[in-house]
């Protein structure tokens, strides 16, 4: 297939490689253009302007925010009215989803998985849109996931159930949090808790990935950095007001967001909102 794609962060420039080494005809733009170097030199061509990389079949998205997928749709050199079908998979806003498939074919396809997930080609994608279109994609999404779940044909709702998989993977990390600073202050040791809640009752993905991050004090280098967390937690926030759903608990792990940027700087993890919850028991 003719792919663009556009960003080439952590997880983009992961997913377009892939793309690249699955044989596809990809054209790369990011907005720092040294990022796309050594795309090109395994084969992919270099777009000058975000449009000219919606020439295919389709353009594939993975850009910060709302604020850079509006840059790079409605901006200047914009795809909006080219010709490739637009695949969004940043998380961004249930609004800005509506206001994108109200624009033109567009599939809604945010991602589950880091980006160790990214590189090895087993992120989870939440596709909706049109059914015709989704099947299209599926290709695609075999190539940079282990596995397509089809949300639904509102786009937006791929966005809502991205958010809401956010909020519970903070909520986990800040119960993981108080929790071994619980037991840190009583005496045991937090590795020693991990091992035994992950081997009992809580087996999931979210507390080994997230429980090994926080037991090895694994913040630096981040790989989703907390303001991304931050947005995040602020877009459900809109969509929880939105649709009338009271969410304390996300108020709280926001702040624990907010707290850790403002003391740790921007370039922590995510999961780093576990040391304001640590510095609040004096650790
Ligand atoms: P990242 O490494 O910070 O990359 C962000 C990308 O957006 C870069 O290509 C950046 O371009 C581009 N960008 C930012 N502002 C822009 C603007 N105004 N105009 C054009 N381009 C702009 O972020 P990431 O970790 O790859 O995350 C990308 C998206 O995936 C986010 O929506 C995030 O929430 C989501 N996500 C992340 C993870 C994770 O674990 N990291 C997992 C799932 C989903 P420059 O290179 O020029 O700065």
């Amino acid at each position: 297939m003719r792919i663009g794609f556009l960003g080439l962060g952590q997880m983009g420039h992961a997913m377009a490689k892939n793309l690249v080494e699955a044989g596809h005809d990809v054209t790369v733009w990011n907005r720092s253009p040294g990022k796309a170097d050594d795309l090109v030199a395994a084969g992919a061509t270099r777009a000058e302007r975000p449009v000219d990389a919606a020439q295919g079949d389709v353009v594939m998205s993975m850009l910060a925010d709302d604020a850079a997928v509006e840059a790079v749709v409605f901006g200047d050199g914009g795809i909006a009215g080219a010709p490739a079908l637009h695949v969004g998979h940043s998380t961004i806003s249930v609004d800005l989803a509506e206001r994108l498939a109200a624009s033109g074919a567009y599939v809604a396809a945010p991602v589950f998985g880091r980006p160790p997930a990214a590189q090895a080609g087993k992120l989870f994608v939440l596709a909706a849109g049109d059914p015709g279109l989704v099947e299209r994609c599926v290709p695609l999404f075999d190539t940079i996931g282990q596995r397509t779940f089809r949300i639904g044909a509102a786009p937006a709702t791929a966005n809502l159930v991205k958010l809401s998989g956010n909020f519970m993977i903070m909520a986990a990390v800040e119960a993981m949090a108080e929790a071994m600073t619980l037991a840190e202050k009583g005496g045991v040791d937090r590795h020693m808790l991990l091992e035994v809640l992950t081997g009992t009752l809580f087996g999931a993905p979210v507390y080994q990935t997230y429980g090994t991050i926080l037991v090895e004090d694994r913040f630096r280098p981040a790989g989703f950095a907390a303001p991304l967390g931050l947005k995040d937690m602020t877009l459900a926030d809109a969509a929880a007001t939105r649709y009338r759903a009271p969410m304390p608990l996300l108020g709280i792990v926001r702040d624990h967001l907010r707290a850790t940027i403002a003391v740790e700087g921007e370039d922590v993890d995510w999961a780093g909102a576990a040391l304001a919850v640590r510095r609040g028991a004096g650790l």
